[in-house]
């Protein structure tokens, strides 16, 4: 033996028996345990296992290994739970990389990482009896059973001619007891074995088998792109700027079907609200049982089977919302974000992740291609196209060259002028609208607020109804009528005269029309058509939502009409108008991504109208006429609108051009909550460096919310390293009293 070969054998033979443990109670750190002998060929870095925590025993999980420890005396390891790891090391790796970049603790990333059924410990796989017969010729065995025993030939006839069964299937349709089948047991003409079941999401669910569609030129050159990327050792991420119907979904499917070709798995993440029956299908119809869906609505036995289906290898497509990333999918080759610039792939509790971010990371870690895809990328995203940092893929025209929508901009000012009134419809929307019953074709309506009235206010002294816990107004719900806050749900009767103890007025007005106003409207101008309203009021059973849009396909519903929820995503030939009531909702958001915001928006639900062979026509109402992202979206225009925003962003120092972080304070006592804001800011000023911009504690755009104040402060820095280092260092040194919270958002979309 050479020598090399020996230290060689002999470090081989020094088995580590040091297992580090992060414990389900979240103290953000690790302990220390023996491995015992018994479980030392087996324990590994993601074990769950359970340890010896003071006086009882707790789960955790194995995040290392070693032959040495500080500590001096040890426990050990009191058991394993489950015969594998749950986490694979690239999990954990990204579970680690959320805890440091996010400056969370890692036991709750790894609650991220792994869905709650998966931890759970009573979690298991449903068994079930499982009858099969023991001889193919019974009939020749016992002939005796079938003048005896009519029940018990019964079953084994139908045993004979559709092969084994679940024993409550046999039951059902033999219609027979389970003691005729013990019977036939202890005859020894049929066995019962247990076996495990699949609790399958989509089981009622019929498919057709689609095969690939011949590519657009544009479709093959974007394809053509990301399998050149999946070929390469380190691929880079791609971004695909196509408008809206430009077919990104087959090219996704068939980057899909050449990581299969080279036997690799795919994730597929796409934004909760666009999770519908018709996006799976899609893709069922494509890849068939391979395609496993992670939805948050699953019940927990169908999350646990699904996740497992996967872990198998049984499953190797994943498709859902943000969790999905996590999938553990061994061997991915391609990991598609759809929508990318949705602000529902950033987590708004701890860990606050962005899905969009960690998807990126993953694919570093596993050297996988990440696909982002949208019709409106995110300026971080287009950003990094231009730096170099991802590349780009842009496919400008629709399927079959079938035209964009053509923008018309209402301008609500000269409207009222010329009406003498408000109206919630112009004139030009209802006639574009008239047109289109008449013809048979259907109408999209937009408005990003629901309720009936956004505000009730006195015009005799200006009161306006606010939420007694929250500081923001009170919707009119005509439905009950009642006042109601949108962001705890309080509810309140409507005053009958204004509560201003000097005012006192009977008068009072509602202003700001919301989608039941909507509704009403255009039911009284539109007898005939069959309206049909869908937001978070409307859709509150399970499949709701779904029941809604299938209507809607079938042609039962004339005009749609909603908030967000019908935005993005859905594909209906028949829409030949889309009509936005007010886009200067989410214009006047105190927040600077306000005009991103309505310019995604109004791109996203242009996109909704002329997606079959007649062109479409998309009416926008509002009183901003000439607001740059307005413009933009008329002419449909993404550079001009990047252009412009990229500079404004430029100027004031904001995301892209650096990372933005808040720090949100909250508290009953608001005196407490301010001063506790400003000791932070004192305790973390000396550890910044000096491209740092730190604000003042200043109270939130949403003041208050159940009753808790809000203050914020907010930090700017180019480069997030140094500032992630000092977060890290306050965040384990700063103690606030007991009844404040904080909380630190790296990367914050949500800043109200
Ligand atoms: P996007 O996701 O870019 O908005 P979709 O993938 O939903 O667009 O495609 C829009 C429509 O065009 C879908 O109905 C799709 O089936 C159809 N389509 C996509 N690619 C082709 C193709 N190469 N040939 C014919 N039809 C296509
Ligand atoms: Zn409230």
């Amino acid at each position: 033996l050479s020598t090399w070969q020996a230290i060689n054998n002999y470090t081989q033979c020094i088995m580590p028996n040091i297992a580090n443990v992060i414990v389900d109670i979240a103290l953000n750190r690790e302990f220390d345990y023996l491995i015992p002998d018994h479980l030392c060929d087996m324990i590994d870095i993601g074990f769950r296992v359970t340890v010896p925590f003071g006086k009882r025993y707790i789960a955790g999980y194995v995040v290392g290994l070693s032959d040495t420890s500080e500590c001096v005396q040890l426990k050990e390891i009191q058991r394993c739970i489950g015969s594998q790891p749950v986490m694979n090391p690239s999990m954990l790796r990204l579970a680690q990389w959320i805890s440091h970049y996010y400056i969370s603790p890692l036991e709750s990333c790894v609650q991220s990482v792994l869905p709650s059924p998966i931890r759970k410990k009573n979690n298991q796989f449903k068994e079930q009896y499982f009858v099969e017969l023991t001889h193919k010729d019974h009939k020749k065995i016992d002939k005796d059973i079938y003048k005896k025993a009519p029940r018990q030939a019964k079953i084994l006839d139908l045993l004979h001619s559709s092969g084994s069964l679940f024993m409550t299937d046999l039951i059902k349709t033999a219609e027979a007891s389970p003691q005729s089948i013990r019977a036939l047991e202890r005859k020894g003409l049929v066995s019962i074995t247990s076996k495990q079941v699949h609790r399958n999401p989509l089981r009622d669910v019929k498919i057709i088998k689609t095969h690939p569609l011949s590519l657009m030129p544009q479709q093959q050159a974007a394809l053509d792109a990301i399998k050149a990327s999946m070929d390469e050792k380190k691929p880079r991420a791609l971004l695909i700027h196509g408008v809206t119907g430009s077919g990104k979904t087959e090219v996704y499917m068939q980057s899909i079907e050449y990581a299969r070709r080279k036997g690799q798995g795919a994730i597929i993440l796409v934004p909760e609200i666009s999770l519908t029956p018709q996006t799976v299908d899609r893709f069922r119809s494509r890849f068939g049982d391979e395609v496993a869906v992670l939805h948050s609505h699953l019940a927990d036995g169908e999350r646990h089977d699904e996740w497992h289906r996967i872990r198998r290898g049984e499953a190797v497509i994943a498709i859902g919302p943000r969790s999905a990333v996590f999938a553990p999918i061994s061997n991915l080759g391609l990991l598609v974000v759809d929508e990318e610039h949705e602000n529902s792939y950033k987590q708004e509790e701890s860990p606050r992740y962005h899905a969009r971010d960690v998807a990126i990371m993953r694919g570093t870690f596993e050297h996988c291609t990440v696909v982002l895809g949208t019709a409106t990328p995110s300026l971080a995203a287009y950003y990094n196209t231009q730096k170099g940092k991802f590349g780009l893929i842009k496919m400008n025209h629709r399927v079959d060259h079938r035209s964009m929508p053509l923008v018309k901009i209402v301008d609500m000012r000269i409207e009222a002028q010329r009406e003498g009134k408000v109206y919630v419809l112009s004139r030009e929307l209802t006639e574009a609208i008239q047109a289109r019953l008449d013809r048979t074709e259907q109408v999209i309506l937009f408005l990003n607020r629901r309720g009936y009235s956004s505000s009730l206010i006195c015009p005799m002294c200006g009161f306006v109804a606010e939420c007694d816990a929250c500081s923001i107004s009170m919707t009119y719900h005509k439905k009950g009528n009642v006042l109601r806050c949108h962001i705890c749900g309080h509810l309140q009767h409507v005053p009958e005269k204004c509560p201003n103890p000097k005012c006192q007025d009977p008068g009072f007005r509602y202003v700001g029309v919301g989608t039941q106003k909507v509704e009403d409207v255009i039911q009284k101008v539109f007898p005939k058509a069959v309206i049909k309203r869908m937001d978070t009021d409307t859709t509150v059973g399970k499949n709701a939502h779904a029941r809604v849009l299938g209507d809607f396909r079938v042609g039962k519903i004339d005009i749609l009409l909603g908030t967000q929820m019908i935005a993005k995503g859905l594909d209906f030939p028949n829409v030949t108008l889309v009509g936005v009531i007010s886009a200067d909702v989410a214009l006047h958001m105190p927040d600077f991504r306000a005009g991103e915001r309505t310019f995604q928006l109004l791109t996203q639900v242009a996109g909704r109208a002329g997606r079959g062979d007649i062109p479409g026509e998309v009416i926008i109402q509002t009183y901003t006429p000439f607001h740059p992202s307005i413009q933009a979206a008329r002419r449909l225009d993404y550079d001009a609108f990047y252009d412009q925003e990229i500079e404004f962003r430029r100027e004031l120092n904001y995301p892209p051009f650096s990372r933005l972080v808040c720090v949100t304070f909250r508290g009953m006592n608001e005196a407490k909550v301010e001063e506790t804001a400003k000791f932070f800011l004192e305790h973390i000023q000396p550890l910044l460096q000096d491209h740092v911009t730190i604000s003042d504690p200043v109270p939130a755009p949403i003041a208050r919310i159940k009753g808790s104040f809000r203050y914020q402060i907010m930090i700017r820095s180019a480069k997030i390293k140094s500032l992630n280092k000092a977060l890290h260092h306050v965040s384990e040194s700063f103690k606030a009293p007991k009844d404040v919270k904080y909380s630190i958002d790296i990367d914050a979309v949500n800043i109200l």
